[in-house]
């Protein structure tokens, strides 16, 4: 029976209101979730301005209430679901680049209901179970925050091996992001300097183990010295070209962050150099069973991302809380249903 329950409508002008919404039944291959928790994004911020058709979230974690027909997952299992709605069978996909289908169904939360509201329905096959002991905000840590860092960081050491330095711009979620990835993988002696115009933000990536870059100080970018790697959240030219400063010989540059350009004088910076400037975008289905594992061996760790907690109908404050650029993750959370 498909069900009428009352969700967030991001109505455009950082307006959100809550009004009714039917949710319909999981068909083949799709799971009902019951959303216990999705956490804010910076890309949230064009759906909070400009309204969505669809229940914006795409960092959501669930209880499947039901399931439909050719699925093996049963009901009251919880799980975290992966942004991409892939095909599964595109050449992409096949290779296992989920995070580059050719045939892309949907994007949760952008182009199908995503995890703001009490309902979610997705395809088993971008749904990723999670131990019982991990809390709904936990499992959302293995979407943009540990998913996305980390595969960026993964691009990063295929290309150098021997990375033995990191910076990283930008000290926002997905900056705090590839630092706790960087620690937990790398162990916590591995140097991540990381910058932000935020002292409040700078001073929260220090204590999460980053060596804080304050780059009002007109100095503190040539200070550095050659960098193995760099990653740039920030999507701003002027900090892409600061980081190409102070990037090494065969230093890469992996750009996470959206936004604007980058020029090259392809000489110098590419060919003499051997650098490589490369883009990340989310990162692989395949890749969420590995995060899980350093999850929970760093649980308190990770954990820490997460400053603040809210209930669905406090999610304008949130996002005012969120916009206000003194959080780390800020998580909405709803009741079970
Ligand atoms: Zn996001
Ligand atoms: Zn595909």
């Amino acid at each position: 029976m498909p069900r009428t329950a009352s969700a967030p409508k991001f109505v455009g002008d950082g307006q959100i209101v809550f009004a009714d919404r039917e949710y319909p039944d999981p068909g083949p291959g799709q799971l009902l979730l019951s959303v216990e928790a999705n956490a804010i994004c910076g890309t949230d911020r064009e759906q909070y301005y400009d309204g969505s058709e669809c229940v914006p979230g795409h960092e959501a974690a669930g209880t499947v209430l039901a399931a439909g027909e050719g699925t093996s997952t049963p009901a009251g299992t919880r799980g975290a679901v992966f942004l991409m709605d892939y095909c599964g069978t595109c050449r992409s996909c096949l290779a296992g680049y989920t995070n580059q289908c050719l045939a892309k169904r949907n994007d949760m939360g952008f182009t199908a209901d995503g995890g703001y509201g009490p309902f979610e329905v997705v395809h088993e096959t971008n749904f990723f179970g999670v131990p019982p002991e991990l809390t709904g905000a936990e499992a959302t840590l293995l979407l943009d925050v540990m998913g996305t860092g980390g595969h960026a960081l993964g691009r990063i050491t295929r290309m150098r091996e021997d990375t033995e330095s990191l910076f990283c711009s930008g000290a926002g979620p997905i900056g705090l992001g590839v630092l706790a990835m960087a620690k937990a993988r790398f162990g916590q002696d591995f140097p991540v300097y990381i910058s932000d115009v935020s002292p409040w933000r700078l001073r929260f990536a220090e204590s999460l183990g980053g060596i804080p870059v304050d780059v009002r100080e007109p100095k503190a970018m040539s200070q550095l010295g050659d960098i193995d790697a760099a990653i740039d959240s920030t999507g701003k030219t002027a900090v892409r070209e600061s980081i190409i400063g102070v990037l090494g010989k065969r230093g890469v540059l992996a750009c996470v962050g959206h936004g604007e350009g980058l020029s090259l004088s392809v000489s110098p910076d590419l060919i003499a150099t051997e650098r490589t400037v490369m883009g990340s975008e989310y990162f692989r289905y395949a890749e969420m069973q590995d995060n899980l594992d350093l999850l929970l061996t760093n649980r308190e760790y990770f954990g820490k991302i997460i400053t603040h907690q809210m209930p669905r109908s406090q999610i304008s404050e949130g996002f005012e809380l969120f916009l206000a650029g003194e959080t780390g993750k800020v998580v909405i959370v709803g009741e079970p249903s």
